[in-house]
């Protein structure tokens, strides 16, 4: 009976939604991007900040992520992560994902 359930839908159905669930939207320059090239940070309950390696999203309530385009270095000095997640974001952090980005 219901024929309105096509996939074009899908996100932008909510006008009023805050963030739809399942954008990931840089945390630097705002863009979204191809998720499998996006460094994800995530903060638990606890307020411990990790890069989530997994990128599954189960890591923590809170994620920011960073684009392919964005290097760790820059989100450190601009402190991007930290206005997304609303904490302070540890150096090892950071270190970690500029390691996993073979960054200097
Ligand atoms: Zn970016």
């Amino acid at each position: 009976m219901t024929t309105t359930d096509n996939a074009d839908s899908r996100e932008s159905s909510v006008p009023n939604a805050p963030k739809p669930v399942g954008t990931r939207k840089c945390s630097l320059c705002g863009g979204s991007g191809d998720k499998r090239g996006m460094l994800r940070v995530a903060k638990t309950k606890d307020g411990v900040v990790f890069l989530d390696k997994a990128k599954n999203g189960k890591g923590g309530g809170r994620g920011a992520y960073l684009c392919a385009e964005c290097s760790a270095a820059t989100a450190e000095k601009k402190h991007a992560l930290e206005r997304v997640l609303k904490c302070k974001v540890p150096p090892e952090v950071y270190a970690e994902m500029k390691a996993v980005r073979s960054e200097q």
